[in-house]
């Protein structure tokens, strides 16, 4: 990665232990990277990080908040990351509907503490690291706004959040492109689509999905379910992130989509039917699509996301490489053999 091999990799990850961080440890781990993951656990943090790395040689793990800058700036300085993977966020839209307030301490406060440690830690290495170095922002595609039926975001489309998530992670952003423009400090900032995958929090659309069916519960689905969102399978984001910490331009930012849109009520069937199909209802039983259940919109709900991503796929040449049925199929198997994660019993 960068200029150095995988193997000579030192990457500082905050939020590993929550659902993307988590896939992208395990991928930079299997390439040889070292690894120190920060995270505080909050609700949304997964066991399966921990459980599964503990006795991995390359990996550390430090429970500290990011808003604690000395605790950070402190770590910083003795793991001598090449790179900062920034995930750590409060990510549930309806949460920051709720109450904005951590969303603004964790995802702003947050971002600028990290900021600061990282350019003062950016600033005493010697020349040649310097160049190497990549502070990594891991934003969303909620920054751009919403679309109508048509059209797609560029990375030059103007910023338009509406929920206060997507405004809490546009400031970041903004934070972080400050911080490349007044002080060079090298970094990038990655607008990722709807993800899904394995260690998702269940309260989020798939998970939640998967136990509902699971435990035989109704299935929420916000207004008339035709809202559409663009699913990118979480490993397929793992690879796009790699690629960037390798050879992305500094300075500049990617949008990573999964090219896949889906009308939220079709997402939900499709789970639906792939659940049916590996664990048949009983002969008495109903399809689960017979689970679902119209709820009231949520506020100032987006209708629909899309990106084009042009640039990952001409500079970086990367494209998603997983179906949705097989990165779905993968993901229900995955749930099922972790049904903790889903608040079940295995
Ligand atoms: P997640 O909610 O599953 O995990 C977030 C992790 O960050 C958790 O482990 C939590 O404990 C940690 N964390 C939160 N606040 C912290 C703090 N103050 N200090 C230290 N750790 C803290 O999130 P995710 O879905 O894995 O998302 C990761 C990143 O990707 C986020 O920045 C999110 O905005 C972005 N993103 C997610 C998606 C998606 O579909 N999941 C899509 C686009 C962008």
């Amino acid at each position: 990665m960068g200029k150095q091999t995988s193997s000579s990799k030192r990457l500082l990850v905050t939020g590993g232990a929550g659902f993307i961080g988590s896939n992208f440890i395990r991928l930079a781990l299997s390439s040889g990277a070292r690894v120190l993951n920060l995270d505080n656990l909050t609700y949304a943090a997964g066991t399966e990080i921990s459980t599964g790395l503990d006795r991995t040689a390359n990996y550390q793990f430090l429970r500290t908040d990011i808003v604690d800058s000395k605790s950070v700036s402190a770590a910083m300085q003795q793991f001598s990351p090449n790179a900062v993977v920034h995930f750590a966020a409060e990510t549930h839209v309806d949460r920051s509907i709720t109450d904005s307030n951590p969303f603004v301490r964790s995802n702003i406060v947050g971002t600028s503490s990290l900021l600061q440690a990282a350019l003062h830690y950016w600033r005493g290495l010697p020349d040649l690291n310097k160049q190497d170095f990549r502070f990594i922002h891991i934003s969303t595609d909620e920054v751009y706004g919403s679309l109508g039926d048509i059209g797609k975001f560029s990375e030059s489309s103007p910023y338009d959040p509406h929920s206060p998530y997507a405004a809490s992670k546009a400031a970041a952003d903004h934070l972080v492109r400050a911080y490349s423009s007044t002080y060079q400090l090298p970094s990038i900032v990655i607008h990722p689509s709807n993800n899904y995958g394995p260690n998702q929090h269940p309260e989020k659309l798939v998970p939640m999905t998967i136990r509902s069916c699971l435990q035989n519960q109704p299935i929420p689905v916000y207004g008339d379910g035709k809202n559409v969102r663009d699913w990118l399978y979480v490993e397929d984001l793992c690879d796009a992130i790699v690629k960037i910490l390798n050879e992305g331009k500094s300075g500049s930012s990617y949008n990573v989509g999964g090219g896949n849109e889906w009308r939220n009520l079709h997402l939900v069937e499709a789970i639906c039917d792939l659940i049916d199909e590996i664990e048949p209802p009983g002969q008495r039983s109903k399809s689960r699509r017979s689970l679902i259940q119209f709820v009231s919109d949520r506020p100032g709900h987006d209708f629909r996301y899309s990106l084009d991503c042009t640039k990952i796929s001409a500079e970086l040449g990367w494209k998603p490489i997983h179906s949705f049925t097989e990165g779905l199929r993968k993901t229900i198997r995955w749930y099922l053999q972790n049904r903790a994660r889903l608040g079940m019993r295995d």
